[in-house]
């Protein structure tokens, strides 16, 4: 199995007590099987606790219910007591894994940071060096697919051009992001208005008050000019992410559209101190709920903008 990831990737640390925000904190932990048959086993007070915590919500998944919108899990110093008392090893998948993201395209498993992690997405949003992917070589046998290899590697070819779009230094970053959805099939592409991305996101289950404030607040009115490289930065994480998924679909304009949507949004609302927590807030309402990015997705497929 081929492994895919940004350079940046493996110096991620969690700053764990330190972090403004903790990944668990208003979101309910899905607990994939195999730790939760784990946690039935557990003896002691965090035994019990595990069995007490461990709900059924009302699709069928094993969750950690919130408790004043904190993980039950996540004590008074910001810390995990599962971490604590049982190690790192006892975390369940969804806790592992965040703030990092997989997908997997059959012989080629592709990684990634996620931007709904405030440390992550300071990395991702200010980082300065060439965004380079790595690619190594695991004993790990390619996943059953049924992937179009042909439509696999143009996809692959098309992302590589998107990708020298964004590092094109001879365009201004509007031109960047027009040449972005032409390659991607947008007919006479124009960028959105800050109000028509916000009569869209404003469509979407609203997770926090920060963010419901901050979509009713004025936006600036501002070109992309002082903030290239944090931008340029944005657009490679969304392309990276998103664009490659369209084998699945063969919709690569609603990819393309939503790290348009992305850019306009968070530069509105950011200024040259503040642009990795907004992308950050961006991404956890928009990206980390289910229903949110199959519904944006959705209508950026459906509409133009
Ligand atoms: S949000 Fe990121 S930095 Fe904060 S606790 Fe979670 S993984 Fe660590």
């Amino acid at each position: 199995m081929k492994l895919v990831y940004p350079k940046y990737y493996k110096d991620f640390k969690c700053i764990a007590s330190r972090c403004e925000d903790t990944c668990c904190a208003g979101w309910e932990i899905v607990v994939d099987p195999v730790s939760a048959s784990f946690y039935k086993t557990v003896s002691g007070e965090i035994g019990d606790k595990l069995r007490r915590e461990m709900k059924t919500d009302s699709d069928g998944d094993i969750i950690f219910s919130l408790n004043n919108g904190r993980c039950p899990f996540l004590n008074g110093r910001n810390l995990c007591d599962i971490y604590s008392a049982l190690g790192e090893n006892a975390l369940c998948h969804t806790c592992t894994m965040f703030p990092r993201f997989v997908e997997d395209y059959g012989g080629t498993c592709e990684t990634g940071l996620g931007l709904a992690c405030p440390e992550a997405a300071r990395m991702i949003v200010n980082y300065s060096g060439d965004r380079e992917l790595i690619f190594e070589f695991t004993d790990e046998m390619p996943l059953p697919n049924d992937i179009d290899p042909e439509d696999y590697f143009n996809l692959l070819a098309l992302r590589k051009k998107l990708f020298a779009v964004i590092d094109d230094g001879g365009l201004s970053f509007e031109n960047r992001l027009l040449k972005i959805l032409s390659l991607a099939g947008e007919n006479n592409a124009t960028l959105p208005s800050v109000e028509q991305c916000v009569k869209m996101l404003s469509k979407l289950d609203i997770l926090t008050p920060r963010w419901k404030k901050l979509l009713s607040s004025a936006p600036k009115e501002k070109d992309f000019s002082q903030n290239i490289k944090e931008m340029s930065n944005i657009a490679w994480y969304y392309i990276y992410r998103y664009f490659l998924r369209s084998v699945f679909d063969g919709e690569t304009l609603s990819k393309a559209r939503l790290c348009v949507l992305a850019c306009v949004v968070i530069n509105a609302y950011s200024n040259e101190e503040n642009i990795a927590d907004i992308a950050h807030l961006f991404s956890k309402e928009v990206e980390y709920s289910a229903d949110n990015i199959n519904n944006i997705l959705k209508d950026l497929r459906n509409e133009t903008f």
